[in-house]
Parts: structure tokens; C-alpha cells; sequence
């Protein structure tokens, strides 16, 4: 393997130190930042995200809830569980875990948060601040994607703002919460941006897009989808898929990427791998936003800024 492995877990452990030391300024000042996630049903990746944030959000000092329902929840069950949720005070952040059970639609509990809990930024309002480029919290994953490369350019000695002006930036998928946001954070970043998803796969037009990236950024949830004659040389390349394989049927699970890392180091300046890129720094930024929540909430001001060494629009 020839290109750089973007250790997301060092960045992850920084901002890690940084927003322990903030609950602790908080706690001076009797704010207690709180996390509530809304988990419906028996998603093993729902379950195994819960228990990272719940250990996180422990580790760091804040109020933790996880409000379960069952697999056959009704709706209007989830839907209440959330609106409690927004009248709680010791909530400032709600998370709704994905996926979902196909009877409680994804949309209606969106809409049912309380936008300033929102630190997902799913709720229509935040989506519609986030598409205007003037977000109130950048979602977890896309705020992760960022500041890795963000770090990572500023660290090999380029100027990021002149790097992104320069680049093609691909991003494949176009998910409310990965994918889309990744390209309203690429296009305020001034990079040329190109979105590809099922269809573009479907239609032979995919690899024609990924082969010109200068940097690509990958959200497919398809094991492996890019390999090394998907990409160009030198190419920056980030993996945000986290799917689990077993060996055999009754083996054990492994995360793997949607990148072939080993294939697509042959080729790239650096990758990030999975496990241990995007992901240590999606959990780190929840509990951020949650943090910047509790600040919000009692008006005492935004933290620290969401995007690093970019001139991009403040918190609203
Ligand atoms: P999703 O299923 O909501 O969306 C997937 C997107 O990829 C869709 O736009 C779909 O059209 C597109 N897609 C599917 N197959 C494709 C193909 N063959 N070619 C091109 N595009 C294709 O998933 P999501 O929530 O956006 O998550 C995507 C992946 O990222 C999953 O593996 C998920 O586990 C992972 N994820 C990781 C983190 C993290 O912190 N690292 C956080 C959230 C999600």
C-alpha cells in the first residue's frame, strides 16, 4: 500500500480532549449538556451506533437517555416519544437513529423535532439553513468528512481553500444525511462538485465521474462499490460506508468500507480506512453539536467553529 492512511481516530481523540474540557467550563457555569436518542426496533447498526454515543456521551460528561421502542412501534408511538423529548429541559440534542422500521416514517419524525435539538440538522428548517449554506449544527457525518480532509490538507502543506477552488470533488450517494449535506459543505468550500447515486451506477454513468475526482467521497453503503480502476492517481479518498460482513454464515462480523482500500491505495495519495476514518469523528461531532445545543438553548454563544480555517457562514 503506497498512499496515506488518514488516521480518523487521532483527530477524533483531539476533539475528543477539547469537548470534555468545554462540558467541564459548562458545568461551572450549571449547564449540563444532554443527548437523548429515539431507537425503534432491532437494527443492528441502530444498536451498535447507540452504545459508541451512549459510551461517549458518558466519557464526556453529559446527560445520556435512550428512549427504545419496539420493533412493531406504531408511529404515532415514536412520534410522541420525540415530542417529549422536545419539552424535556435536560435534552439539548436529539438523535433519531436510522434505519428506521418501514411502519415509522423517517420524515414525519424528523419534522417533529424540535429544530433547536435538531443537531442533525434533518428537521426542514435546519435542512433548508444548512441547502443556504448558513447552518445552525453541520450533521455528524458530512462536519467528519470535512474536517479530516480539511486537517489532512492543511497537514501535507496546502492552502484548503485553494485545494477544494482546484479540485473535482465526486461525492457518490445522496442520502439526507450523508450524502446531500457532503455536497452543500463541498460547495461552500468552493470545490466542483458532481453527486452520483444508484441511478448514475444503473445507468454506466458512475465510473465515469469517480475516475475524475481529485477527491472523492464515498456514502453508497455497497461493500467494495469502488475499486482501483474507479479512481484516478493521486486521488484523496474518503470512505464513509461502514457495512458489516460476516465471514461465513454463522462467523464473526467485520466492517468493511465501500472502497476497496487495499486496491484503491495502490493508486491514491491517501484514503481513509474503515474502520477508523470517518467514523471516531461522527461520534465526537454529535456529541459537539450537542454541546453547541445546551450553549444555544441558554444563549450562551456558539463553540468552537464548525469549520476549521475556512472562511464559511456563521451559526445562525
Ligand atoms: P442510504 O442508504 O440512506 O443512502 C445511500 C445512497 O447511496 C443513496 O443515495 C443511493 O442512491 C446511493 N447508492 C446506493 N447504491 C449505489 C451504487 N451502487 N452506486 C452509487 N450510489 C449508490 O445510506 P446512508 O445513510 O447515506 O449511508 C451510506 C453508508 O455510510 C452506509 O454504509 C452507512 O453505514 C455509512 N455511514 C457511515 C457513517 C460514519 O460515521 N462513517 C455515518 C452514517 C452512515
Amino acid at each position: 500500500m503506497s498512499a496515506v492512511l488518514i488516521d480518523g481516530r487521532m483527530y477524533a481523540a483531539e476533539l475528543s480532549a477539547s469537548l470534555a474540557d468545554e462540558v467541564e467550563e459548562l458545568a461551572a457555569a450549571g449547564v449540563r449538556p444532554g443527548l437523548a436518542t429515539v431507537l425503534v426496533g432491532d437494527s443492528y447498526p441502530a444498536h451498535a451506533y447507540e452504545r459508541r454515543v451512549r459510551r461517549l456521551a458518558q466519557k464526556v460528561g453529559c446527560h445520556y437517555v435512550c428512549e427504545a421502542l419496539p420493533d412493531d412501534a406504531a408511529e404515532a408511538d415514536a412520534l410522541a416519544v420525540v415530542g417529549k423529548l422536545g419539552a424535556d429541559p435536560r435534552i439539548s440534542g436529539v438523535l433519531i437513529l436510522r434505519p428506521l422500521p418501514p411502519q415509522v416514517s423517517e420524515a414525519s419524525l424528523y419534522r417533529a423535532l424540535d429544530p433547536i435539538k435538531d443537531i442533525e440538522s434533518v428537521h426542514p428548517i435546519s435542512a433548508g439553513l444548512l441547502a443556504l449554506g448558513r447552518p445552525r449544527y453541520v450533521p455528524s457525518t458530512p462536519a467528519s468528512v470535512f474536517h479530516l480532509l480539511d486537517r489532512y490538507l492543511t497537514e501535507s502543506g496546502r492552502d484548503p481553500a485553494q485545494t477544494y477552488a482546484q479540485s473535482n470533488l465526486v461525492v457518490v450517494g445522496r442520502s439526507a444525511n450523508v450524502g446531500k449535506p457532503a455536497l452543500m459543505l463541498a460547495m461552500e468550500r468552493g470545490a466542483t462538485v458532481v453527486s452520483c447515486d444508484e441511478h448514475s451506477h444503473g445507468a454506466g454513468l458512475l465510473f465515469e465521474h469517480t475516475v475524475r475526482a481529485d477527491i472523492l467521497v464515498v456514502a453508497a453503503g455497497v461493500p467494495g462499490l469502488i475499486r482501483v480502476e474507479h479512481v484516478k492517481h493521486g486521488v484523496i479518498a474518503v470512505d464513509v460506508g461502514i457495512n458489516a460482513i460476516r465471514d461465513s454464515p454463522a462467523g464473526k462480523v467485520h466492517l468493511v468500507g465501500d472502497i476497496d482500500t487495499a486496491d484503491v491505495a495502490r493508486r491514491a495519495e491517501a484514503i481513509t480506512p474503515v474502520p477508523g476514518g470517518v467514523g471516531p469523528i461522527t461520534d465526537v461531532w454529535l456529541l459537539h453539536n450537542t454541546v453547541s445545543a445546551a450553549r444555544l438553548a441558554q444563549g450562551i454563544g456558539a463553540s468552537f467553529p464548525a469549520t476549521e480555517g475556512l472562511q464559511l457562514p456563521a451559526i445562525c
